[in-house]
């Protein structure tokens, strides 16, 4: 597990900015915006999806397209609205044509989505689809088995809970897994509930 060693003088603002400026990988150069994330932190309730798609690359946004779209349904059907929630990605920037981010990318990068972490300090993370479910999980010291067998579960990591979901772009095209979206919120849902947040 990785803990919170020194964070002074950090903050949002700083981190959004240095995303937006970041040249650290080889997506930098085919990026037409990096999308460093967004949203309030009033739950203090953190969604990590996998990486910006065209859409989001064109407006610097995170979740702004179909998969967007779908995301706000399924806030919204649990109450909760955009300013309750912190939403980013584990990668920063689109990779070519949304093929998936490599090793290195999530290695050069997920060090933004660490210092986001450590800011807004959240109380439940939920990781959106594998590779995101991976590096959080095996972040707070769990295994990853597949999304198929951990998404909808609850882990315990110190203050922090884990909910990982499946990728709401691939529910798009299955109705199977939009419905195991809908039972993870609902989960979600009690969770906020019992926790009070
Ligand atoms: N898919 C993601 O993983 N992130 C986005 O921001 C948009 C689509
Ligand atoms: Fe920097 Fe991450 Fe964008 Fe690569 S993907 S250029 S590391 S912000």
């Amino acid at each position: 597990m990785q803990t919170q060693i020194f964070s002074f003088g950090d903050s949002k603002e700083k981190i959004e900015k240095e995303i937006k400026m970041c040249k650290k990988c080889p997506l930098h150069k085919t990026r037409k915006n990096a999308v460093p994330g967004e949203g309030g932190n009033r739950k203090r309730i953190m969604f990590i999806g996998e990486a910006p798609g065209r859409r989001e690359d064109e407006l610097g946004r995170p979740f702004v397209g179909a998969a967007g779209k779908f995301l706000d349904e399924l806030l919204d059907s649990i109450g909760l609205g955009r300013e309750d929630v912190y939403i980013t990605n584990i990668v920063k920037c689109r990779p070519p044509g949304n093929r998936d981010p490599t090793e290195l990318e999530i290695k050069i990068c997920s060090p933004y989505l660490d210092r986001q972490i450590n800011i807004l300090d959240p109380r439940i993370i939920c990781p959106l689809g594998r590779f995101s479910a991976k590096y959080i999980l095996e972040r707070y010291g769990f295994d990853m088995e597949s999304i198929t067998k951990v998404h909808g579960k609850i882990y315990k990591a110190d203050k922090i809970l884990i909910l990982p979901m499946y990728h709401p772009a691939a529910a798009l095209y299955h109705q199977y897994l939009k419905e195991e979206l809908r039972k993870s919120f609902n989960v979600l849902k009690n969770i906020i509930e019992e926790e009070k947040l």
